[in-house]
């Protein structure tokens, strides 16, 4: 595995591949790798002749008050778990090679970056859209793959790839949960020993709800309310949101069926978790 730093030898190492009619996936990431991550580095392998890794922390997307500068990093650890994941380049670029002095544009999908995530975290989107943008320039995936624990994210970025034409298939992924049903996140390393443990409640609720769907419940307001006394019955939890909307296209649901997106963010301390179902048929 090589790893390269500079968006120019990123690019032109890029270039070459595809010359060469190489197909390439990319995976973008923020690092400090968990089993999430490494599936959608193998999915990248199995599927294409060269798998980039990004491991940008992105200062776009986060808030002025938000976990930036304390982020968890390991890039040792995470360059051999990319490895054995068969990644053939890490591209770790700094923050200056990606924001020069006199940065100005940005992308920004209207309305979806206001919804859901983007209320609590207004210039999030805009942030994330822009940084993949750079990414797929630079590195020029024919595929790139995203966890679907980001389902917000997975649908911005496919409607950016849709309107701005660019030339990459989006490829969501399925979510990785530990043994015990938390969905896995670089942040979970944020939380005390009491807030693990009661970060539970949050994929239990969302368990719950498929139960109840299960059992013939199909009012949106009834799954969201037994959800949000689930996760309050924690001292620790405070919940950002708890929603249902279609997954296709963000708008509310009222009513729970195939292809409807339930979707919470829980605060336990500082730390913001998030966590999804999607309704199946
Ligand atoms: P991050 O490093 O958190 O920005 O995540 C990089 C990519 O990994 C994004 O596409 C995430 O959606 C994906 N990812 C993060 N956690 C998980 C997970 N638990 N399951 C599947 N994909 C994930």
């Amino acid at each position: 595995m090589q790893v390269i730093e500079t968006p120019q030898a990123m690019q032109d190492f890029a270039r070459d591949a595809r010359a060469q009619g190489r197909s390439i996936g990319l995976v973008p990431t923020m690092g400090y790798f968990h089993e999430g991550h490494l599936s959608l580095m193998r999915a990248s392998a199995a599927e294409n002749d060269i798998t980039i890794t990004s491991l940008f922390v992105n200062p776009t997307q986060f808030g002025a008050h938000e976990d930036l500068d304390k982020y968890p990093r390991d890039v040792e650890r995470d360059c051999d778990l990319a490895r054995g994941a068969g990644v053939d380049i890490m591209f770790t670029p700094t923050n200056e090679m990606m924001y020069p002095p006199g940065y100005r544009t940005y992308i920004r999908v209207e309305e979806w970056s206001d919804m859901l995530c983007g209320v609590t975290r207004p210039i999030h989107f805009r942030g994330v859209a822009t940084v993949c943008c750079k990414l797929f320039n630079i590195c020029i995936p024919r595929r790139a793959y995203f966890g679907l624990k980001d389902a917000q994210q997975c649908l911005i970025i496919k409607k950016m790839v849709e309107d701005l034409n660019l030339d990459v298939e989006i490829k969501p992924m399925p979510l990785v949960r530990e043994a015990d049903g938390l969905a896995m996140s670089s942040r979970n390393v944020y939380l005390s020993e009491a807030e693990r443990r009661d970060a539970l409640r949050i994929s239990q609720a969302l368990f719950m709800a498929r139960d109840m769907i299960a059992a013939g419940e199909t009012s949106a307001a009834a799954i969201r309310g037994a959800m949000r006394d689930h996760i309050e019955q924690s001292p620790l939890a405070k919940i950002d949101y708890i929603e249902t909307v279609d997954s296709r296209t963000l708008a509310s649901a009222d009513t729970v069926k195939p292809g409807v997106l339930i979707a919470a963010a829980v605060f336990f301390g500082p730390t913001r978790l998030i966590d999804n179902i999607i309704v199946e048929g």
